[in-house]
């Protein structure tokens, strides 16, 4: 049977809290004491931790509420292990920091956060040395080509933002084991849609600040691969997340985890209504960018990829080429019909806007934006759930036509 994120999820087993409660407790401690002298030294050897036998030691190592988000997300993408991390930049820079030293090579999609681009283009190459080669990851030869004895790392988002492009995993996979190079997937735009571990990546990696969360209110991350990678991660020597501290709150990580059991219900429905506007603004005759389109590049690639039941995704972009419309429809959006907020993030429960050449795309040089698509007039919608879909169907039409992009008349 194809792996389902949710059953997986389910399957798990369910953490009581203390006192029997039905929700687990949280675990505020800083500090874990030990019943005998001993055991300290073995815990910081690291013979003994969550993985063998349940000891704990400080905050900023393990910490067992922490530690089960990492587990239920771990559970999510089927992977062996894993753990959160104290926002999305975090759970990247860790990873990538524990793969590479100073010296070695990242290839990565071309078409990533602005954030990520950043600190892979300015910051790692003069802080750390590690040097990243920017590649269209949708042409696997163009990937071979950019690897060489020094490479660590394949680099791809599943569904790039902001361009949607959606990364052939599973040839990514067989590419980076032939040339013994780790495949390190951001599955932010995508929890639950696309299960990239079971496809073959090494490492998954998330920002738990966007659709895990569901309300923006809370930044996060989360790293999940194996046992291994997971321990080596909080290795007292060269543990990446043991060293420089991403450390997530357990208050912080007890939150996240009320929220994992409605994931399923609001990925689909942000799915589904972003097909469903993504159908209509096509018909309409407005360039629309969803990989749940058919005339979408990597249509049939999500459907050969993608967990059928929680659809293509949440986010859809709708290209007006000239910043000037973009802003206009994005004012009258928010201001006039209340459709929903001009702000950068994705998976909040209303629809959040936001132009990325000007925003969260603006790291990157312009010739880099024009080379992968990132128009001036490009705006990324994440769609909401809130409302009735035909309620803010209206508003969005009503705009479309006040601003004269609508080439067809809505017949919805
Ligand atoms: N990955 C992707 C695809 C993102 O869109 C973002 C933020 O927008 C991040 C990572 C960074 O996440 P965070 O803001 O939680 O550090």
């Amino acid at each position: 049977m194809k792996f389902d994120p949710i059953r997986s999820l389910a399957d798990m087993r369910h953490e009581f809290g203390e006192h029997g409660g039905v929700n687990m407790s949280v675990e505020t401690s800083t500090a874990f004491t030990v019943m005998d002298p001993a055991t300290m030294p073995e815990i910081f050897k690291g013979q003994r931790g969550p993985e063998q036998g349940g000891c704990f030691l400080y905050g900023r190592h393990f910490n067992p509420t922490v530690y089960v988000l990492g587990r239920q997300i771990a559970a999510l993408e089927g992977a062996e292990a894993g753990y959160c991390t104290s926002s999305g930049m975090g759970a990247i820079s860790a990873t990538i920091h524990q793969l590479c030293n100073a010296g070695d090579h990242v290839v990565s999609s071309d078409t990533v956060y602005g954030g990520t681009f950043a600190l892979f283009h300015e910051y790692m190459p003069a802080k750390s040395g590690i040097n990243v080669s920017f590649v269209d990851t949708n042409d696997i030869d163009a990937v071979a080509d950019a690897i060489t004895e020094y490479t660590r790392v394949i680099y791809v988002e599943t569904l790039a933002n902001p361009t949607l492009r959606v990364a052939d995993i599973p040839a990514l996979s067989r590419l980076a084991h032939e040339h013994g190079v780790k495949l390190v997937v951001d599955n932010t735009f995508s929890p639950l849609v696309v299960s990239p571990i079971q496809l073959g990546a090494d490492i998954v990696v998330h920002s738990l600040t966007k659709f895990m969360n569901g309300a923006s209110d809370i930044v996060a991350g989360s790293i999940s691969g194996t046992t291994e990678f997971i321990t080596s991660l909080m290795d007292l020597h060269q543990g990446s997340l043991m060293l420089l501290g991403p450390t997530l709150d357990p208050r912080v990580a007890y939150d996240i985890s009320m929220r994992l059991p409605h994931l399923g219900l609001r990925v689909t429905e942000h799915s589904h209504r972003a097909l469903e506007f993504a159908q209509r603004l096509q018909d309409m005759g407005i360039r629309t960018i969803y990989p749940g389109l058919k005339d979408h590049p990597d249509h049939a690639l999500l459907k050969e990829i993608g967990n059928e039941p929680y659809g293509a995704g949440g986010v859809l972009c709708i290209d007006l080429e000239v910043r000037s419309l973009a802003y206009e429809m994005m004012d009258r959006l928010q201001n006039k019909q209340g459709f929903g907020y001009m702000a950068v993030s994705l998976g909040y429960f209303d629809t959040l806007m936001s132009s990325p050449a000007s925003s969260t795309s603006s790291e990157m040089p312009v010739e880099h934006r024009d080379r992968i698509g990132v128009s001036p007039g490009l705006v990324r919608m994440s769609i909401g759930y809130t409302g009735t879909l035909e309620q803010r169907w209206e508003q969005l039409v009503t705009v479309l036509d006040e601003i004269g992009v609508a080439a067809v008349s809505s017949t919805y």
